[in-house]
C-alpha cells in the first residue's frame, strides 16, 4: 500500500494534539522509511520483477525487520516512548504517544489487505501473510482512495482552516496523493532498479510528509479553538 497509509495520519490527527500531521505522515511510513534503506545495505531485500503483481513490480523477499507483525508492533512501542518522553512536559504525552504508536503499526494491518503473502509474523521463516488485493489493481486502488478520502473527511470535519491556503490545500493534497497513486499502479514504472527506486520511494515520502508538515499549520483543530475560547 501507498498514500492509502496516510488514512491512519489524518483520521487520527484529531486526537493527535500538537504532533503535527506531518510526524504522523512519517509515522504511517515508519517502517518503510526504514525497510528502502536496509535493502540498500542488504539487510532486508527486494528484487525488481516487472509485473510481480498486477499493481507493483517488486518482489518483496525478506524484511523480517521492518514488515513483520512482532517488528511492527516492537517499532511502535519504541515510537511510543520516544513521542512520550519528548513531549513529557506537556499534558496528554501518553496519549499522543498512543496515536503516533498506533499509526505506526497501522502500516501493518493496511499492508496485509494488498500485499501478497510476504508479511512475516515475526521471523523470515514464521508465516507470512497479505490478502493479495495488489493482484486486483482496480480493486487495491479504489480501497486506498476509498480510506484517504474517508479519513480526510474525519480530519476536515475535525479541523478549520486559519488561512485561505487551509482551506483547500489537504483536499488539493489528497487529490495530488490520488494522481500520484494512479500513476504508481498504472503507469510503466518510473525505474526498473532497486537502488533508483528505493531512492525515489523514500523521496516522495519525505516530501510527503513535507506537506503535512506545512498543511499542519493551515489548520487547526476546533476542539482547541472551543477549549481555548
Ligand atoms: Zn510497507
Amino acid at each position: 500500500m501507498f498514500v492509502g497509509h496516510y488514512a491512519a495520519s489524518f483520521a487520527l490527527k484529531p486526537v493527535a494534539g500538537r504532533l503535527s500531521l506531518g510526524w504522523l505522515f512519517l509515522a504511517a511510513q515508519f517502517v518503510d522509511i526504514l525497510f528502502f534503506p536496509l535493502s540498500l545495505l542488504g539487510i532486508e531485500k527486494f528484487n525488481y520483477v516487472e509485473n510481480y503483481t498486477a499493481s507493483t513490480h517488486f518482489e518483496l523477499v525478506f524484511m523480517p525487520y521492518t514488515h513483520s507483525l512482532v517488528a511492527s508492533f516492537i517499532w511502535a512501542g519504541l515510537v511510543f516512548f520516544a513521542v512520550k518522553r519528548i513531549l513529557r512536559h506537556t499534558t496528554h504525552a501518553t496519549r499522543i504517544g498512543l496515536v503516533a504508536a498506533l499509526v505506526v503499526v497501522s502500516h501493518w494491518f493496511l499492508d496485509f489487505l494488498v500485499h501478497t503473502p510476504d508479511l512475516p509474523l515475526f521471523s523470515d521463516a514464521s508465516t507470512k501473510l497479505g490478502l493479495g488485493l495488489w493482484n486486483y489493481p482496480i480493486v487495491a486502488y479504489l480501497l486506498e482512495a476509498g480510506f484517504l478520502l474517508g479519513a480526510l473527511f474525519i480530519y476536515l470535519r475535525a479541523t478549520r482552516p486559519v488561512s485561505r491556503a487551509g482551506r483547500y490545500s489537504a483536499i488539493l493534497f489528497a487529490i495530488a496523493l490520488l494522481i500520484i497513486n494512479a500513476i504508481n499502479s498504472f503507469a510503466e514504472p518510473i525505474a526498473k532498479d532497486e537502488i533508483t527506486l528505493s531512492i525515489i520511494a523514500l523521496l516522495f515520502y519525505l516530501s510527503f510528509a513535507g506537506v503535512a508538515f506545512w498543511l499542519d499549520g493551515k489548520r487547526i483543530p476546533k476542539a482547541a479553538e472551543s477549549s481555548g475560547g
